[in-house]
């Protein structure tokens, strides 16, 4: 089935999120975490992709065909093009068509230093309208609510989101955001900016004080008051500040879910406790 389809079947979205593990034995043991997962009926699971290194994303393509053959659940893959070529990703297509993948998250992927760019794909919506030629595929894409880091403006970034759209973007996940208020916003000026796909809302658990940090660096979500509170409480009780987390992330999506959002898409962090934790919070509003 198709997100598109899933989209018309229902009036709000659960999803989840999880990475291969980069080791094998690892990937092996990843049954555990799916099966938990599997029990708790997200719509869909979306896999990631490392920016680049073929040999190394071929773990995501093994992930999601599990997934769809063990779990029978609708995996997305998500898709990085910065550092590949074209002939590179008409072959990873060919590979999923292959094994009856039909869900891509297409992404550009972040900038590494020590990777040089293949220049075929600048941009992710170059990927979105490659993939829509190619065909047969249902194509997300990232959405910023608090403004994508190297974009100049808001209006630039919303001005970039539309061309993806346009380009065939059939759904969006945003980044993880802490502040519901920036959601709504962006929500808002995304359907006056003429963008009419679904809008998943994407919540990250916080479940410790390293992850909190890596996150403010890399994709500079607004800390509120009220969270950076409950971090200086906790943050020397692991498990009060994973509790502290999982409670913060559940007020969320009950605010998201009470303002009609399209759906909700948990960064699982491979961690099964914690998205049972919070799908046992919310299972009767849905
Ligand atoms: P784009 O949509 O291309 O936007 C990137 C920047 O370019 C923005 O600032 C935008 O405003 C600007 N821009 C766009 N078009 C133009 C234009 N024509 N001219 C000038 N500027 C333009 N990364 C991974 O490596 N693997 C993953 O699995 C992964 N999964 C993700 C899942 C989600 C839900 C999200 C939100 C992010 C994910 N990322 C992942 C991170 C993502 O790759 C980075 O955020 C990356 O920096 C931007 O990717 P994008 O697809 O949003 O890029």
């Amino acid at each position: 089935m198709s997100i598109t389809d899933i989209f018309q079947q229902k009036k709000q979205v659960v999803s989840f999120e999880i990475f291969p593990p980069k080791q094998e034995h690892v990937l092996k043991n990843i049954d555990g975490t799916l099966t938990e997962l599997a029990r708790l009926h997200p719509d869909f699971i979306s896999v990631t992709f490392g920016a680049g290194g073929t040999s190394a994303n071929n773990k995501t393509v093994e992930l999601a065909s599990k997934i769809k053959i063990d779990y029978h659940i609708e995996p997305v893959v998500h898709l990085t093009c910065l550092n590949y070529s074209k002939d590179e990703i008409r072959e990873f297509l060919t590979v999923l068509q292959e094994k009856g993948i039909r869900n891509i998250l297409a992404l550009r992927g972040d900038r590494n230093p020590d990777i040089e760019p293949k220049k075929d794909f600048l941009y992710a919506s170059e990927l979105v309208s490659y993939i829509q030629e190619f065909g047969g595929f249902h194509v997300s894409a990232a959405c910023y609510p608090e403004v994508h880091l190297e974009a100049a403006n808001a209006l630039e970034d919303m001005k970039h989101l539309k061309e993806k759209v346009d380009a065939g973007a059939n759904h969006l996940i945003s980044q993880l955001f802490f502040d519901n208020d920036k959601f709504y916003k962006f929500y808002e000026n995304s359907r006056m900016a003429g963008i009419t796909v679904p809008i998943e809302a994407g919540i990250m658990p916080v479940t410790n004080r390293k992850q909190i940090e890596r996150m403010v660096n890399t994709c500079g979500a607004t800390l509120p008051d009220k969270f950076k509170k409950i971090i200086e409480k906790y943050e020397t009780r692991p498990q009060a500040l994973m509790d502290a987390g999982i409670a913060y992330a559940i007020n969320q999506i009950v605010d998201l879910l009470a303002h009609d959002v399209d759906g909700i898409h948990i960064y699982t962090m491979n961690n099964p406790y914690v998205a049972k934790k919070i799908c046992d919070g919310i299972q009767n509003l849905i």
